[in-house]
């Protein structure tokens, strides 16, 4: 029997760091999706933001000129939502947090409640005070499960940067001795059923970031392929610290456009890095076989 359908791929991608950096698109991220839109490559943005729901998301990506739907945005938010109504359908969450997860939690069958809840929820958000900390605190020595959205210790913004939400869930579990529940990047919680939403097994999918510690991490962690972009906050001179690597790094999204061009968009993984890379890209193989054992192993 002869298979003529060609074989499925596709990409999870951040956002911050990837497509945009504050309120400035990356150049090149708008001719990435929109090739990928043209071809009918699977894609999903996965953002550890918990703020915004998908649709807050969506209105924010087209004022930077990149047009997507829904269904592209998996945030952390949708992540916990999914995960907590598979472990205690119908249950009661005390929130810390704004729309995007109030709204996922919602949609799954949660009720927001502020006495005696299954799990205290955290999330990023403004609304931030020792008052609702306090009363989290309480509800944790009561009983209540810690849960958190993401660990990120902070996110960049045009000022430099604010604290992430592990910062927040940092002093809840200080104050509780109570360690949080993480569901986001790089959890593989978030991370499969990202994959799951795409439809695609493990060796079709590839994670496209900017933070070793969370994407590349989590894509490593789950076997996915994986592509390192410079253009937020990682420095090619950071990664000799770290144990493990991405397959790919590449100045920006735009330099991936440009090898995936070399292909003709097919899986980047399935070309020889001599066919496929253009000469502003750098492939893992050649950029760590030079490094020192020793230098990367220092960092988890
Ligand atoms: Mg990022």
């Amino acid at each position: 029997m002869q298979l003529t359908a060609s074989p499925k791929f596709g990409f999870l991608i951040d956002m911050d760091g990837v497509l945009y950096r504050g309120t400035e698109l990356i150049p090149g991220a708008d001719r990435f999706i929109r090739e990928l839109c043209k071809r009918d490559i699977p894609f999903r943005f996965l953002t550890n933001n918990s703020q915004r729901t998908r649709r807050d998301v969506v209105a924010r990506l087209a004022r930077l000129g990149l047009e997507v739907e829904d269904r592209h945005v998996f945030t952390s938010a949708m992540a916990t939502a999914r995960f907590l109504a598979q472990q205690k359908p119908g249950g009661t969450a005390y929130v810390i947090g704004e729309g995007g997860l109030l709204t996922a939690l919602h949609q799954h069958g949660y009720a927001v409640v502020d006495h005696a809840p299954d799990y205290v929820v955290v999330g990023e958000g403004r609304t931030f005070n020792l008052e609702l900390v306090e009363a989290a605190v309480r509800m944790i020595l009561g009983g209540a499960k810690l849960i958190a959205t993401n660990m990120d210790p902070n996110c960049p913004t045009q000022n430099g940067l604010r604290p992430g939400c592990g910062a927040m869930v940092a002093m809840l579990e200080t104050a509780t001795g109570v360690k949080a529940f993480s569901v986001g990047k790089p959890s593989p919680v978030m991370m499969r059923a990202a994959r799951k939403d795409l439809w695609l097994p493990t060796d079709e999918t590839c994670m496209i970031g900017d933070t070793m510690e969370t994407d590349i991490l989590g894509g490593a962690q789950l076997g996915f392929h994986t592509v390192l972009v410079l253009s937020g906050g990682t420095k090619a001179e950071d990664l000799p610290r770290y144990a493990y690597r991405p397959d790919v790094v590449v100045p920006s999204i735009a330099e991936l456009a440009d090898m995936m061009d070399v292909c003709d968009w097919c899986p980047p993984w399935r070309t020889t890095p001599a066919k496929a890379a253009p000469s502003s890209m750098v492939f893992s193989s050649t950029t760590f076989e030079d490094l020192p054992v020793a230098a990367m192993s220092t960092k988890q």
